[in-house]
């Protein structure tokens, strides 16, 4: 039996108090699209562990991959060293990403891939003698981890900024798009970025933003006519674009990357989460010559490097889990999963506690009109024997690509469930 006593005494979870622990499920296994718990139940995984299981749990080629490497080598130092699965991971993200973007940068994990990005936009200006290009500029309501230039950039109301604010870098926010995917933008909806770069462009090192998707900040997706325009404004007034695909990278907006939908090229993109398939911890910083030959210009180096930058065992694992993704028809799958989700999903729009249903890709949303008490939620969905983490006023899906109807359909019933019991309460 796993210590649950010991858990709630000492153990930290996710964005929870010590004093007053939330409920926590015991998992002991895994396989497919169901996570197996302690007491026997199996649940339909709606989250994907926080979107990397893309292809679900234990999957017999993404096991072998990492059994193979670590039969080589499990570890081994960045610093004067190379090995096969970087290398070849190099090459797949290289051709997989937006043309242009050809230098890579691994990293640990998604927020300390927000880091690097922030320090070589940095660098970029430092080395071409424009230092006080220092802030960065980016829209309200975004997510981009948890570490302390990430928190800089998430929402300044509903992020940390509250408590950090003393220590926090001060950026520049604008508001968050409001023309939703699929809908062409006028550029009035841009006045406000385009207004704070006439004034601050001598200050700005570049725009940071999630493509498309807003993920954790409010699960929203936003005009790609937006986001050409960004990175319009970006070359007219000289700063740089980061593109945070953390979330979205490797299929889940329906393309390989959400930057597709705009058909841009930012200057330096983030991707991590379902990069390895959710098996182990790996992220990456990518970004395009015009940046990597500034920085190293006149003997310049990029100033990072962590202990397990490239670590053999997940670099094996993304290598495994990006050829799968590609011999897979994962478009399709996605587009059922689409047109399902919307499909299922849809009625819960008549009930009066339902402001909104939107669907992108591999995402469904049902937006509350009032935030829902996750433990009871959680509870609930448990007893209906599917995993689905609502937060704040979101229920959302992000399921495995690999999913089938009936499962899908398991989960899109729970919510519809949940949301008539709102209804009549
Ligand atoms: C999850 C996420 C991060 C942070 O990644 P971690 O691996 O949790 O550090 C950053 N940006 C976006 C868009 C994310 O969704």
């Amino acid at each position: 039996m796993i210590d649950l006593d010991f858990d709630r005494k000492h153990l930290w979870h996710p964005y929870t108090s010590l004093q007053e622990p939330l409920p926590v499920y015991p998992v002991v296994g895994a396989a497919g699209v169901h996570l197996h718990l302690e007491n026997g139940t199996k649940l339909v995984d709606g989250m994907s562990s926080w979107w990397s299981a893309i292809h679900g749990y234990r999957h017999p080629v993404l096991d072998a991959a990492i059994k193979e490497q670590l039969g080589r080598v499990a570890h081994v130092m960045f610093g004067g060293i190379t090995h096969e699965p970087a290398v070849e991971l190099g090459k797949l993200l290289v051709e997989l990403t937006p043309a242009g973007l050809d230098k890579v940068f691994f990293c640990d994990s998604g927020s300390v891939s927000v880091e690097v990005a922030i320090k070589m936009a940095l660098q970029y200006w430092i080395s071409k003698g424009q230092s006080s290009k220092s802030r960065l500029l980016t829209i309200s309501k975004g997510y981009h981890g948890d570490t302390f230039a990430a928190m800089s950039v998430c929402d300044p109301v509903t992020g940390m900024h509250h408590l950090f604010n003393n220590v926090l870098l001060p950026q520049y926010f604008v508001p968050e798009p409001q023309i939703p995917f699929g809908r062409p933008c006028p550029a009035e909806e841009l006045d406000t970025m385009r207004n704070m770069l006439v004034t601050h462009r001598h200050e700005i090192a570049a725009v940071i933003l999630e493509p498309i998707v807003q993920g954790a900040g409010r699960m929203y997706f936003y005009s790609a006519d937006y986001l050409q325009q960004v990175r319009q404004l970006c070359d007219e007034f000289e700063v740089l674009l980061i593109a945070d695909e953390i979330a979205t990278g490797f299929g889940r907006s329906g393309l390989m990357f959400a930057c597709e939908h705009a058909g841009i090229t930012p200057d330096i993109l983030c991707v991590g989460k379902a990069l390895t398939g959710g098996y182990m911890t790996l992220a990456a910083t990518l970004c395009t010559s015009a940046v990597s030959s500034a920085i190293s210009a006149n003997g310049g180096v990029f100033m990072h490097g962590p202990t397990f930058m490239a670590n053999p065992l997940a670099c094996a694992a993304a290598v495994a889990s990006i050829k799968l993704l590609c011999a897979s028809p994962w478009q399709q799958h996605i587009a059922a999963i689409a047109a399902q989700l919307a499909r299922e999903l849809g009625p819960c729009l008549a009930c009066h506690e339902v402001a909104d249903v939107r669907v992108l890709g591999a995402i469904g949303v049902v937006e509350m009109h009032k935030p829902v008490n996750m433990a009871d939620v959680q509870r609930f969905f448990v007893q209906r024997g599917v995993w689905i983490r609502p937060f704040g006023k979101l229920v959302y899906l992000m399921p495995p690509y690999i999913i089938g109807a009936a499962e899908l359909s398991q989960l899109t019933a729970a919510i519809v469930a949940f949301t008539q019991t709102v209804s009549t309460q």
